[in-house]
């Protein structure tokens, strides 16, 4: 089995209850967990990563994205439009995907998160044209070697009966629950350590119908498996809701059983004061998407007000079609300057939008086996190279979010080495690559 030995970090953020920081630091990873942390620590046949000059964190956790859209990145008609609209434009293009472009464009995305400082992914996917299915996104986590919470999404209500995306895009319900008692069997590990966790997710409120929102939280607490959705992302999102179901979004999830601390809900951009509190008493979870809220002009989400109240708040750099970037280190940089856009200076510092990239996403994927480098814990870590230009001149070089690199230089899962220097060890990037290049060029023509 794996045996690293980090030596010597400049810094550990250990991201644990007490905040512990240690400098010049050694770090023992064995067999897929945390090992041993201390000075001076014996070799022990251990293969060796020289620590000085970087800080260690770790893993970040990203609890929200479409990983197919990284194939549609910056598509003219949806670079300015508004939520309903950027989608009205994308679905017809989306609609012509298959099983190939599942695969590499979440091995892409996957890519760039894991350069990103991520180890723990969850993903999205709520349409499956054309044979495509969650199978092909998992074997492409796989592969790269990213933990992994992919979600099965479903979309139910087409155009002709009051839904937005287009009749041919939507699918039957029945067929809907029985993939996902499918995938669930056939890819959801409950157990510590888990590299496959399997979530149900229809898309949102305004593509499926209140009963396949009901049945689907049944059958996830039939199955002991997690819930997630959009939710309240944009007034556009909140006028629906009260036009068609009578009710603001927050309410319309609790009437349906989504809400609990085995929910998560992106975006939440528009949740009022009343609706914080539901989430805080119930622990349902919150993927707070600040690049994409900014790009599509939701709004800020009221994250201060979020943490204050106790709702678990993780970070997500949604789909690559409305960020257009798939980078979770500067996901929780922007998620940091946005609560201070609102709230003020003091809303949000450094640290804890750190906290909130790690532990923060750890528990709202219902994780806490990761998430912080703590002994017995998961061997997923994240090294920074601390003696860049990004960083020099820098008073606190575990301000990373201040002054810091926006690329990772090593990172372990499970112990395993999936970046090393800079690049992806486990895949050849540059045919993927290739591939993708081919794919878009095939959807523009
Ligand atoms: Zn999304």
């Amino acid at each position: 089995m794996s045996h690293v030995l980090i030596q010597k970090a400049d810094h550990l953020l250990r991201m644990d209850d007490a905040g512990t920081e240690l400098a010049g630091v050694d770090i023992r990873l064995r067999d897929g967990v945390v090992a041993e942390i201390g000075h001076d620590l014996s070799f022990d046949g251990a293969e060796v990563v020289n620590g000085r000059g970087c800080v260690v964190t770790p893993g970040l956790v990203n609890t929200h994205h479409h990983l197919y859209q990284t194939l549609t990145r910056a598509v003219p008609g949806g670079q300015d439009a508004l939520l309903f609209g950027w989608l009205q434009t994308l679905y017809p293009i989306w609609a012509r995907f298959g099983p190939e472009h599942m695969r590499i464009s979440a091995l892409v995305g996957l890519a760039e998160l894991a350069l990103s400082g991520c180890t723990l992914t969850s993903d999205h996917l709520y349409l499956f044209p054309n044979g495509s299915r969650l199978d092909d996104t998992i074997d492409a986590a796989r592969e790269i070697g990213m933990r992994f919470t992919p979600t099965r999404g479903a979309m139910s209500i087409g155009e002709s009966a009051g839904g937005l995306p287009p009749d041919h895009l939507v699918e039957d319900e029945a067929a809907i629950l029985n993939d996902c008692i499918r995938v669930v069997d056939a890819f959801h590990d409950p157990n510590p350590g888990a590299m496959v966790q399997v979530g149900i997710a229809p898309c949102s409120p305004f593509s499926v119908s209140r009963e396949l929102m009901r049945d689907a939280a049944i059958l996830a607490r039939d199955k002991g498996v997690r819930l997630h959705t959009h939710l309240a992302e944009n007034d556009e999102d909140v006028a629906y809701s009260l036009a068609t179901f009578g009710c603001l979004p927050g309410e319309y999830a609790r009437d349906l059983g989504w809400t609990g601390d085995d929910v998560w809900h992106a975006h939440c951009v528009k949740l009022n004061a009343d609706e914080i509190e539901l989430f805080a008493r119930t622990g349902t979870g919150v993927a707070h998407c600040p690049c994409s809220n900014c790009r599509l002009g939701s709004g800020i989400a009221p994250v201060r007000a979020m943490r204050d109240a106790g709702v678990p708040v993780g970070l997500g750099v949604d789909g690559s079609a409305s960020n257009d970037a798939g980078n979770l280190i500067a996901e929780a940089r922007q998620a940091m300057l946005l609560q201070r856009v609102s709230q003020g200076t003091d809303a949000m510092s450094a640290r804890e939008a750190l906290f909130i990239a790690t532990r923060g996403g750890a528990r709202v994927l219902g994780r806490d086996d990761v998430g912080q480098i703590t002994v017995g814990k998961r061997a997923d870590v994240a090294i920074w190279d601390v003696t860049g230009v990004e960083t020099s001149g820098s008073w606190d070089k575990a301000a990373l979010l201040l002054a810091g690199p926006t690329r990772v230089k090593h990172l372990f899962v499970e112990g395993r080495q999936v970046v090393r220097d800079g690049h992806i060890a486990t895949v050849d990037m540059a045919p993927v690559l290739a591939r993708q290049e081919a794919l878009v060029k095939g959807l523009m023509a």
